[in-house]
């Protein structure tokens, strides 16, 4: 399986190893390359058929659990800015906003200026229309601004990106010093790539350009300046290691809990970067 090719993306180096025909690991960066990324057309399929299959409902539908994952990311944020800019003409951007509901959820707790950029133009006019939220329908890549924010976000955007280390660091162009960026994205440190690594790659999206490790996203972000870096695990999994039928579980559950927190062990994360 394993055969020494390509380049990697991030430090040039040469020998990465394939796991699969078009997915790449270098053992430098730790992160997993898709050497056939491509860029998909987010139409409102994507938000509602699409998203029906996997999830069970649709995007919209989806508004209570993403509200609640969005206030709890929010209060974290907050948690990051010196006490006397709380809720003081903040200014926040949301790359990739989808429908809105993490900018809905901002407005509520009184972060004044608000605005998203977003490429479907279903998401764009639900956020205009439902939420009255200023959204720019374009490209990240077209997308071009002379602001500065205290906090900028990207909410499983950045694996899309076919260069997801351009799209940092215009991210961080865009933050005032002491700003935040907040994101989450896929985790290599998780359950799914280490232990189901065949299901991993059978699934792998193919608008999916680079998966991070909580190392190599946190190295990245210090090369590109960030000054303070926080990863945290995004989802807690036990099942896909232990059957929930096993009488192991319960006890697992317990010790695995510890075991994520303090490994930063998922196939998910949150990252918190200060400017
Ligand atoms: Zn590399």
């Amino acid at each position: 399986m394993e055969k020494a090719s390509s380049v990697c993306p991030l430090c040039r180096s040469e020998g990465l190893h394939h796991i699969s025909p078009n997915l790449v690991y270098c053992r430098h960066c730790r992160i997993v390359v898709n050497e056939e990324h491509e860029e998909f057309t987010y139409s409102s399929e994507y938000f509602c058929s699409e998203y029906k299959t996997q999830y069970g409902k649709t995007y919209a539908e989806d508004f209570d659990a993403i509200y609640e994952a969005s206030r709890k990311r929010l209060n974290t944020i907050l948690s990051f800015l010196p006490a006397e800019k709380k809720g003081k003409g903040l200014s926040l951007i949301d790359v990739g906003s989808a429908l809105g509901f993490f900018l809905k959820c901002a407005s509520d707790h009184g972060i004044e200026t608000l605005s998203g950029v977003e490429i479907s133009e279903y998401g764009c006019n639900y956020s205009r229309s439902e939420f009255g939220i200023e959204t720019v329908q374009t490209s990240f890549d077209d997308f071009q601004t002379e602001e500065k924010f205290d906090i900028v976000t990207a909410w499983y955007f950045i694996e899309h990106c076919s260069f997801p280390h351009k799209a940092i660091e215009k991210m961080f162009s865009m933050l005032r010093s002491g700003g935040i960026l907040a994101a989450a994205m896929p985790s290599l440190s998780g359950p799914m790539y280490t232990f189901h690594r065949n299901r991993w790659i059978e699934t792998h999206p193919g608008d999916h350009k680079i998966d991070f490790s909580p190392v190599s996203i946190t190295r990245l972000l210090k090369n590109i300046g960030f000054k303070k870096v926080l990863i945290r695990p995004a989802g807690f999994h036990p099942e896909r290691i232990v059957s929930e039928k096993s009488i192991f579980f319960h006890p697992f559950s317990f010790l695995y809990k510890w075991f994520v927190k303090a490994f930063r062990f998922s196939d998910t994360m949150e990252i918190f970067a200060v400017k």
